[in-house]
């Protein structure tokens, strides 16, 4: 594996920076994650499929992150190549009943314009951080819907495939996972959405995103919901009644608000969390036999910590 010749030749063929060492509690919303071994955005597909091409060649492993907002990466950082999409992956048009954008756009602005047309079928997104490609990789939601609900289309690039364009309809979509993961880097989308009656859209969407401010801990870095809620039940309710609410590993604290939001309350390492987590699990199936699983997905090696 040779870092420093995949820096050498990405630098010349992306229009933008190829970083080195770059620290990753840049990248996530938890504020938390050691340094990626390479970090760069890739400006259009002749760019993604140039990077993926020296990577390989180069045998250099990579991931490719969106916002960061489902994401603990390990203090030890991660030894590949870090990948996110640019500027020409963040643009979106509406087309009749299809909002097509690219997957870098930040759902909150997909969600901003829908509310300012008055269309329905983004109120599964009020509230939620991150890309449209982190969101299709975790078919994130709410309890007013997922976005798989309203896929009509994405399309995707993978090495060994070439470009992709996957229907909606033959993804398997469940909570928080989606069969879009490990396929390849999501490039765009096409949502459906319809005019509904603005007045309805909007202050539907104006209470959704007060109850969020009401129920979730939004002041401190955080990955929202850590573990996925077991069938029929509540992981947050779980954790509470553990009496978990408000423990603490160093500089992680499980919220007194959301009892499933672990937060970095200030120099929060990912060794913190990852403690937290396991005291969390362990206690919880002791006292109800519930396995909780992590919702968050994880960067680099959790081996040591
Ligand atoms: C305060 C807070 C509240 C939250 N509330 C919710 C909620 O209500 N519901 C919910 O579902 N989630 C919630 N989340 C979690 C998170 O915002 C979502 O999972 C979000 O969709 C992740 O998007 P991202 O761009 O940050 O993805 P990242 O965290 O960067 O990545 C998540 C996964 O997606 C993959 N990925 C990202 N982009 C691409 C791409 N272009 N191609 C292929 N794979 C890609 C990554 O490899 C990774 O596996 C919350 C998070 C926070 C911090």
């Amino acid at each position: 594996m040779s870092v420093n010749a995949a820096a050498a030749r990405l630098g010349k063929a992306l229009s933008g920076a190829v970083h080195v060492q770059e620290p990753m509690a840049r990248h996530t919303t938890y504020r938390i994650g050691g340094p990626a071994a390479l970090f760069c955005a890739l400006e259009g597909v002749h760019e993604v499929v140039s990077a993926l091409r020296i990577l390989a060649e180069e045998g250099v492993r990579w991931t490719i992150v969106g916002k960061g907002s489902n994401l603990l990466v390990a203090d030890t950082g991660y030894d590949g190549a870090v990948l996110v999409l640019g500027r020409e992956f963040r643009r979106h048009v509406i087309e009749g009943d299809l909002l097509r954008a690219g997957a870098a756009s930040v759902v909150a602005h997909l969600v901003q314009d829908a509310f300012a047309r008055g269309l329905s079928g983004m109120s599964w997104a009020v509230g939620i951080p991150g890309t449209l490609g982190g969101a299709l990789t975790m078919n994130a939601g709410t309890r007013e819907g997922s976005v798989g609900a309203v896929v009509d289309s994405v399309t995707l690039y993978s090495p060994e495939q070439g470009l992709m364009l996957v229907r909606g309809s033959d993804v398997a979509w469940e909570y928080r996972r989606s069969g879009l993961a490990g396929r390849g880097i999501i490039l765009e989308a096409a949502l459906r959405v319809s005019v509904g009656d603005p007045v309805r859209v909007r202050s539907s969407m104006e209470r959704l995103l007060k109850e969020r401010k009401t129920s979730q801990p939004l002041g401190s870095p955080s990955a929202g919901s850590v573990f996925m809620n077991p069938e029929g039940g509540s992981a947050g309710r779980l954790i509470d009644e553990a009496g978990l609410k408000g423990a603490r590993r160093g500089g992680a604290l499980v919220s007194p608000v959301h009892a499933n939001f672990i937060m970095n309350d200030g120099g929060a390492t990912a060794a913190d969390v990852m403690d937290l987590m396991r005291t969390i699990q362990t206690t919880v199936k002791a006292k109800t036999g519930v396995d909780l699983r992590p919702e968050i997905r994880f960067l680099g090696d959790f081996e040591g910590s």
